[in-house]
């Protein structure tokens, strides 16, 4: 530390201020203090003032700090004012003090750095104490006790009477400030090959409060801090950060991490100029996948993008593409959408299993991250991922139990979820699904787990009810307790003293699924958390060992349930601690408005999510069957499969020469790495450099993952193509083609407008990929080509052959939609005949007289029972309603 005396310091800030900042504190000045609180001084600057102060700040911050706003309150005004309480708030470090979030050591106690990152958590803004003057009962003194961060100090006599009071805190007279907590996480770009990112508690306090929402990239800048970790509330030896905020700024510009060299973009730009630029990339994709090249010249397109239009009545397209890949089991779904976070510039990968307990979309919850009462909201993976792509595997996850499965209430008290299901029916309002309905507008409140493994009690948002599937798995825990569920259904698994989630089908004798333990440490939604519980890594939950696991036939089940339980996702069924699904509801617009908005409580934001999904998903019944229409094949909503822009199936069907490439390209990529492995672990090798690198080269992608990123990142920022007369021509005659085969009065509609913006979006991202400004007739071609084969997988009506654009945006086809009128009819006419309703054999039999196949008609049957549109008075009868 320089050897200079206080005044010194205060003198030599002073200097600074005049030198650099004196239009600043004029305009503070004037202000000052609604409208602006801080001089916001850049420590560059001060370095470039004075290189030894600017190293103190940075090794005593605090004082520093203290020395500026002296030299602040000092300044000689032009007008009368007293900046008695302002701040001076320092940002931009130099380089050596901004280490990543995972980086932060103890030595970087009490030291001033920088981190980046994304604000994954905030709480709203609430007013904290900072001097509370009480007031004697007995004599009326007030006596000022100053709050530091841990518990309500309170004065230990009277300053007047000496007496021990009472004391009644005086508002008025005591001090307040805003003060808000966030949690920073660090950027999905700046993480390779799926790291877990790490995060960062950040106070701020007075004016920088609610200035940044969850999915800001920021920089923070401040001084860390340490806080006592304690385990059931006694202390432990170990320490959590958090940063004490001095300045959080919003990082607007987009990939500032990626440095791009003028030697990268001579790549760039060679790469971009072959004619075998397309084929370049689809082998850069997950090359050891073999095959999919469709699939990915389409994640291609994918991480280029389309362009965002902005239209002259204010509405907006978006140019991000949506993507889903539906198939069989095993055939390298999950390893190719994982890849994508290798070359994305921006990306984040999760399970639709586990993921955050935000979700996929935002939750608002009174959790353990404030104080208890303040209300935090969460980014879910949708908002992280702005600006970049999300991949989301597993998006189809069905989590059920069974009716007879008992729930822990709020109040303690056990009831089945069938029965929960039941009272909610009559209660809320009910969304009909394909197999199925959604209630909402739910008076339930459950047990429920946090991330941290405190038990609390949570609002219901909204119970499901599904049909019950051919299979469903039974576990049995050692205490005896016992639950029915889906197969996919998650639990949470207790491994090395972390908890991780494993799907009921994948679980096996021995692992251990959590319970709750009975403590009395339920904390009620809006009830207070203390500072230790809040920071207790102590859990409410103990393990207990699964000793029976078996498959039992889903027959004897109507009906599956499932709860929404906001922020946290799971609830407690018989005893165990289980995963649920979250609500879709969301979703659905976030993917098209690119935005989520939130507004419960006193919150109110609008959070953004520019980004484009890469869904993975598997057919309800384990494989596909062709000639069933996709929505009755996968447990997705109609909302949300309408809005992907292209939607892949894969089949896996035995094909001697595929199978064939296939088995040797994966056993050429497991051999390269083989020998890879040999080369490091083994000295003398019989096999020569050559031959190494002759095989590695085979499973190499054929760009560099980290040029590529490079590549997309330059493409995007710097391209924006527009489309020539004769793209658009070419787009347009398919559209139109498409459309004249359904102008017949009896035919289905081939396809909607919505699949024409998919074309321009996928062309523009085209031309992009060739660097290309605009969009010609060949990158048209192209995605016409891609557009086509999907409508084939899906878009076709397997009963007619033709094209039916309701299969995917209405979730039936015209053949299921003309069955059900049929069967309406049927049932009515010969309910006429009958007093007691039509019987279910006559509908049968003259359902196959005018030749409807017998199972499709008891399934559509069944579903309009479903749907409250026939009713059966009797046993084996049914009346329409
Ligand atoms: P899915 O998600 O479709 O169920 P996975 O991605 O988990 O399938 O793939 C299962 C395994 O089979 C992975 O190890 C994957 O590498 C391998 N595999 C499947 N299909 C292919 C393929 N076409 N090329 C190379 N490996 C494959
Ligand atoms: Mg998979």
């Amino acid at each position: 530390m320089a050897q200079a005396g206080n005044s010194e310091l205060v003198d030599a800030f002073e200097q600074f201020f005049r030198n650099y900042y004196d239009n600043e504190i004029k305009q503070l000045a004037q202000q000052y203090p609604n409208e602006q609180r801080s001089l916001h001084v850049d420590w560059q600057e001060l370095y470039r003032f004075d290189p030894d102060l600017a190293d103190d700040m940075l090794a005593q911050p605090e004082q520093l700090q203290r020395y500026a706003e002296e030299a602040l309150r000092l300044y000689d005004l032009p007008i009368d004012v007293s900046l008695g309480q302002a701040h001076v708030r320092i940002k931009n470090l130099p380089e050596t003090e901004t280490p990543e979030i995972r980086e932060i050591r103890a030595r970087d106690m009490n030291s001033l750095v920088e981190v980046h990152g994304i604000v994954r958590k905030a709480t709203d803004v609430r007013p904290k104490i900072e001097e509370a003057a009480f007031e004697c009962q007995l004599c009326g003194t007030l006596s000022r006790v100053p709050q530091s961060s841990g518990d309500f100090q309170e004065p230990h006599e009277c300053q007047g009477c000496e007496r021990q009071g009472p004391f009644k805190v005086n508002f008025d007279q005591s001090e307040f400030v805003d003060s808000q907590k966030l949690r920073i996480q660090e950027s999905p770009e700046g993480l390779r090959g799926g790291e877990t990112p790490q995060a960062l508690d950040v106070h701020v306090e007075d004016d920088i409060t609610g200035e940044v929402t969850p999915g800001d990239h920021v920089s923070a800048t401040g001084v860390l801090r340490l806080e006592q970790q304690s385990n059931q509330g006694e202390k432990t030896p170990v320490f959590d950060f958090y940063m004490e905020g001095m300045s959080v700024d919003i990082d607007e510009e987009q990939f500032e991490d990626m440095d791009i060299t003028d030697e990268d973009k001579k790549r760039i730009y060679e790469i971009s100029n072959r004619d075998d630029v397309y084929e370049k990339m689809v082998g850069s994709i997950a090359p050891s996948i073999y095959g999919y090249d469709q699939e990915k010249l389409a994640m291609t397109l994918q991480l280029f993008s389309g362009v965002t239009k902005h239209l002259p009545d204010g509405s907006r397209i978006r140019g991000d593409l949506h993507m889903l890949l539906i198939g069989d089991p095993g055939t390298g779904k999950s390893q190719m959408i994982g890849y994508i976070q290798n070359i994305a510039p921006r990306s984040v990968y999760t399970s639709g299993k586990g993921s955050s307990s935000a979700g996929l979309t935002a939750a608002a919850v009174r959790d353990d991250f404030g104080d208890g009462q303040q209300w935090t909201l969460e980014a879910g993976a949708l908002v992280l991922a702005d600006q970049g792509i999300a991949a989301v595997d597993e998006l189809d996850k069905m989590r059920c139990v069974t009716g007879e499965t008992i729930v822990k209430l709020a109040d303690g008290s056990n009831e089945s979820i069938g029965e929960i299901a039941c009272q909610a029916a009559a209660g809320g309002t009910i969304e009909p699904l394909e197999n199925g309905q959604t209630i909402r507008g739910v008076d339930l409140a459950v047990r429920t787990m946090t991330e941290s493994g405190v038990i609390v009690d949570r609002p219901v948002t909204a119970v499901h009810q599904y049909e019950a599937p051919s299979e469903l798995i039974e576990i049995v825990t050692e205490d005896g307790k016992q639950l029915r569920t889906t197969a996919d259904h998650p639990f949470f698994i207790y491994q090395n003293g972390s908890v991780v989630e494993r799907s009921a089908e994948n679980l096996e004798i021995g692992d251990r699924t959590l319970t709750p333990q009975d403590r009395s440490s339920v904390i009620a939604d809006g009830g207070v958390v203390s500072a230790e519980s809040a920071h207790s890594a102590g859990r409410d939950v103990e393990p207990k060992e699964i000793i029976g696991r078996r498959r039992i036939e889903g027959d004897d089940w109507d009906y599956v349930y499932d709860l929404t339980v906001e922020g946290t996702h799971n609830f407690v069924a018989n005893g165990m601690v289980v995963h649920n699904s979250e609500d879709r509801s969301a979703m659905h617009e976030a993917l098209e408005q690119q935005k989520i908005s939130v507004s419960k409580a006193g919150i109110n934001a609008t959070l953004k999510s520019r980004c484009s999904l890469l869904g993975a998903a598997n057919p309800k019944y384990g494989r596909f069957d062709q000639y069933e229409p996709i929505s009755e094949q996968i447990d997705l909503e109609p909302a949300l499969i309408s809005r992907f822009d292209l939607i892949f199936t894969v089949t896996d069907t035995p094909d001697e020469e595929k199978d064939r490439n296939l088995a040797e390209h994966i056993l050429t990529t497991n051999y390269a790495g083989e020998l890879t492995t040999q080369r490091e672990q083994m000295t003398n090798l019989d096999v020569t450099q050559d031959e190494i690198e002759e095989m590695t080269e085979q499973v190499d992608p054929e760009i560099d993952a980290d040029l590529l990123r490079k590549y997309i990142a330059f493409s995007k920022q710097n391209c924006h193509p527009r489309m020539t007369e004769e793209a658009r021509e070419s787009i347009r005659d398919f559209y139109v083609n498409l459309r004249s085969k359904g102008t017949d009065e009896d035919a289905a509609v081939p396809v909607t407008a919505r699949k024409l913006e998919a074309l321009v979006r996928l062309s523009e991202a085209s031309a992009r990929v060739r660097l290309s400004d605009t969009v010609e007739q060949s990158d048209a071609d192209r995605v016409i080509e891609i557009v086509r084969s999907c409508l084939q997988d899906v878009g076709v009506d397997p009963e007619t052959g033709e094209f039916d654009a309701d299969i995917v945006e209405a979730g039936t086809s015209k053949s299921q939609r003309d069955r059900i009128k049929n069967l309406k009819q049927l049932i009515s006419d010969i309910e006429e005949e009958y007093d007691d309703g039509a019987p279910v054999d006559i509908v049968m039999d003259r359902a196959e007289e005018i030749g409807m196949d017998h199972s499709k008609a008891e399934h559509e049957i069944e579903k309009l029972k479903q749907k409250g549109e026939v009713y059966e008075p009797s046993t084996d009868n049914l009346r329409t309603t």
